[in-house]
């Protein structure tokens, strides 16, 4: 990793190396910006992965990191949902396949730690990017810069925060920007599996009253070729339960909850237990503050959101910086960043409030509720054009896309390629 031992000075200081920081931090290099990141990069295996769909693909592409994760992905080309709620009205199954909007793979599926370990090495060596692993310790916004005490002591000067240091934001905090939180009656369990069934590519999700519990196509490891992720949504006392028990129990547990569907299950290495909450920012900006990805927005990992839509706000947030200064607007400016804002709006208050919908249409167990699931199930299973926009909205979304996750970014920041970035890009491929 790059370190630096003398106060850094930056356009833009990025709070938090987690897979939404560092991502972030490389699309505003690339883009010509001077960036500080800063933050632990924590490469610990939880058993969790994210699904990334193919916008968040189109970006990671865009950028040339995509390379040092071959053969690290499983591709997800047909995701399953089977209802197991026991409710009292049939509420279908429904199968939707990426060919059928025109696409191989939805996206594909890659181990938390692996992906935020790649990013960071990445990061370490790219041009206009230093990497200090360490904490903001204190941040300051005055009227022209921000200044951060990291703490080792260190000070960090820059034009623009962007926040991307997760739940408790000491970013956001220090903004003086407020949240509005809520929590579930859930924890997700995550544990990496092996089993003798393949997984044919397909993501299954089983809709239990307690959330979903879902395996997840994995890339097979050395004497393992069928493998998948868990993430199952359970209640305290079950969390609470199984915590205590045997890796041979468990496994027979998660066995019992899918069918038996990919045969005898087996734990490979660490789980990890997540209380589920809610969170949304009540803004996305403010003075010489931007915020990206679990700084901004929370919700539970029902249909692979979170990252992707973090992925979004980071790829935005390079575009709109990267116009601002071609057109000698200040990088930091709130005119500049409300564009980043209303840019963003739309998505994140979709999925924030869809996620939530749909998980607390599973936790109810009342009549009508579950009659407008049945109902909306059906209707998905039965009209192709409905299922076919289903499917575009959760991996491309409505509206215009960032431009480095539109397809074929075939020339990045055209606008400013022209020499005016004086620090100038360094195009991965
Ligand atoms: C079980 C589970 C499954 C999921 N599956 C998917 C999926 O399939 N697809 C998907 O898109 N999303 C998924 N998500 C969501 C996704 O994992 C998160 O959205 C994503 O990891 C958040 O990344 P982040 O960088 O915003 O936050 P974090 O990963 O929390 O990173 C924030 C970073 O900031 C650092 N930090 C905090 N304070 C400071 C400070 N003072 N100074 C410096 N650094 C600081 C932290 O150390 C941390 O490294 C899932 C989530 C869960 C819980």
């Amino acid at each position: 990793m790059s370190h630096s031992t003398a106060d850094t000075q930056a356009d833009i200081l990025v709070a938090g190396a987690g897979a939404a920081g560092l991502s972030a931090a490389l699309a505003l290099a690339q883009a010509g910006f001077s960036v500080v990141c800063v933050g632990h990069v924590d490469t610990r295996a939880n058993g969790r992965t994210v699904a990334l769909f193919e916008a968040s693909l189109r970006f990671y592409k865009a950028l040339g990191v995509w390379p040092r994760f071959r053969g690290k992905t499983a591709p997800l080309a047909r995701i399953a949902m089977i209802d197991a709620t026991g409710a009292r009205l049939p509420v279908p199954s429904v199968s939707f396949a990426a060919a059928e909007i025109g696409l191989a793979a939805f996206g594909e599926n890659i181990e938390n730690n692996v992906l935020v370990e790649g990013l960071a090495e990445i990061a370490a060596g790219t041009k206009n990017l230093v990497l200090h692993e360490d904490m903001i310790d204190d941040i300051r916004f005055c009227e022209d810069w921000v200044h951060a005490t990291l703490a080792n002591g260190q000070r960090v000067t820059a034009k623009l925060a962007a926040a991307a240091d997760g739940r408790g934001s000491i970013a956001r905090t220090k903004a003086g920007i407020g949240t509005r939180v809520w929590t579930y009656p859930q924890i997700a369990f995550t544990a990496l599996l092996s089993h003798p069934k393949p997984h044919r590519n397909i993501s299954t999700e089983f809709h239990a009253r307690s959330g979903p519990c879902t395996l997840v196509p994995l890339r097979p490891a050395e004497g393992k070729p069928n493998r998948s992720s868990l993430v199952w949504l359970m209640s305290p006392e079950a969390a609470e339960r199984r915590r205590a028990l045997a890796n041979s129990e468990l496994a027979h547990e998660i066995e019992d909850q899918v069918d038996s569907l990919l045969g005898k299950i087996e734990i490979d290495g660490p789980g990890g237990f997540f209380p589920m909450a809610g969170m949304s920012a009540n803004r996305l900006v403010g003075h010489r503050i931007a915020l990206v990805g679990e700084a901004a927005h929370i919700f539970p990992p029902l249909a692979a959101q979170g990252l992707n839509l973090s992925l979004r706000d980071s790829a935005a947030l390079a575009e709109v910086l990267g116009n601002a200064r071609v057109l000698g607007h200040d990088i930091g400016a709130v005119q500049t960043l409300k564009t980043y804002a209303s840019a963003r709006r739309s998505d994140i208050f979709l999925r924030t409030n869809g996620v939530d919908i749909l998980n607390r249409f599973l936790l109810s167990n009342l009549f009508p509720i579950d009659f407008l699931r049945g109902a909306g199930l059906f209707a998905f299973s039965m009209i192709g054009p409905l299922r076919r926009a289903l499917m575009r909205e959760g991996v491309l979304t409505h509206g215009t896309l960032p431009r480095l996750m539109q397809e074929r970014p075939a020339r990045r920041f055209t606008l400013f390629s022209r020499g005016e970035a004086s620090t100038g890009m360094s195009p991965r491929r």
